[in-house]
């Protein structure tokens, strides 16, 4: 099994250091203070249970307001590598996600890619490639599944970032169904050879017919496979890939995530995408949080984030970096309106204005 996590990053609220700025101090280091028992740097990944906290039992104050039941949570977005910093900045962002190379191509990041990646006064979690696919029926995609995330990780953790992201995948057609354990548990395996520091995060998704880690049921298995390796692995949940991938979670939200948290014990970032797909269609469509074509409810949004707890939220939504602050905005007020954290510690300013004026 699997110990991860030991920085501020998971669970620790953001940093607001009063007349300084949001980001005066600057991001931890690989130092002792975030190097956890196990030696690696995240807060412990504990297999806890039960401890999933709804936003409908967060307790009604006096005056009938609902009193913040968490501390304030990081929220960011996905930003270019390259300009990460500006827009960390402009966003008002507590954390970022970026991609250490291109995400539609099978290019392993060189060990020194962005080195200023390391002066970012924020979290920040690197993404795999999307052509990555542990399942895949093809040993030669399997190959640079393995090439691709361990160099990701490598580089990663030169840069002390908090995590590499990568989606759970699925079994190709034509291939026996016991490729996918197989794939998984050759990538752990070289995940466990160069001992970063730097934990794979997985994450669920919401397309593919024989899945890894669409449905609770094909998750639970894929955890049997992480827990028999001695591997720092965390759970990325994807708010718009639970709801269009799994129509179980439609049909009871509250059982799915307790279900959910019994198998992967925490979560340690979640996604925050609204859904252009349906419930259930197991399609891949992220919108803006606010725009016509979002179909994902606030209260699916909200149960999500009550499950991942304190986890840092990342948006992956279309659009320029003034939407992506719009969505931002909307996260950080939906936590307010559901109870779930504290709004005098969440919002100060109008991230939308500054992109706007810049
Ligand atoms: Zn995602």
């Amino acid at each position: 099994m699997v110990a991860a996590h030991g920085s501020s990053f998971v669970h620790g609220p953001p940093r607001r250091d009063g007349g300084t700025g949001p980001h005066a101090a600057a991001r931890p280091r690989h130092d002792s203070e975030r190097i956890g028992p196990k030696g690696s740097r995240l807060p412990r990944i504990v297999r806890e249970r039960g401890r999933l906290r709804l936003p409908r039992s967060a307790p009604e104050g006096r005056d009938g307001t609902m009193t913040p039941t968490s501390p304030p949570r990081r929220v960011g977005a996905h930003v270019p590598a390259a300009s990460a910093a500006r827009q960390v900045r402009l966003q008002d962002a507590d954390v970022a996600q970026v991609f250490l190379a291109s995400p539609r191509a099978w290019r392993p990041p060189a060990d020194d890619a962005h080195p200023h990646l390391r002066d970012l006064p924020v979290p920040v979690v690197a993404h795999a490639s999307y052509l990555c696919n542990p399942a895949s029926g093809d040993p030669e995609v399997r190959r640079k599944t393995r090439e691709v995330v361990v160099a990701s990780l490598r580089t990663a953790d030169a840069l002390a970032l908090d995590g590499v992201v990568v989606h759970g995948g699925h079994v190709t057609a034509g291939a026996a169904d016991e490729v996918g354990s197989r794939g998984w548990t050759e990538l752990l395996r070289a995940v466990a050879d160069v001992r970063t520091r730097t934990p794979l995060l997985i994450e669920n998704t919401g397309n593919g017919d024989r899945a890894m880690a669409r449905t609770l049921e094909q998750l639970a298995h894929l955890w049997g496979l992480v827990d028999a390796s001695d591997v720092p692995v965390g759970f990325c949940l994807d708010t718009c890939h639970t709801f269009a991938g799994d129509p179980a979670f439609i049909h009871d939200p509250e059982s799915w995530l307790r279900g959910l948290l019994d198998i992967v014990g925490t979560v340690q970032l979640v996604h925050v995408n609204g859904s252009a797909a349906p419930a259930g269609s197991r399609q891949d469509r992220h919108a803006n949080l606010a725009a016509p074509a979002n179909l994902l409810p606030d209260e699916l949004i909200a149960v999500q984030l009550a499950a991942a707890d304190g986890a840092p939220a990342v948006v992956e939504t279309p659009g320029d970096a003034r939407a992506r602050a719009d969505d931002i905005a909307y996260v950080r007020d939906l936590e307010a309106r559901f109870g779930l954290a504290d709004p005098r510690g969440v919002h100060s300013g109008t991230a939308h204005d500054r992109v706007t004026r810049e």
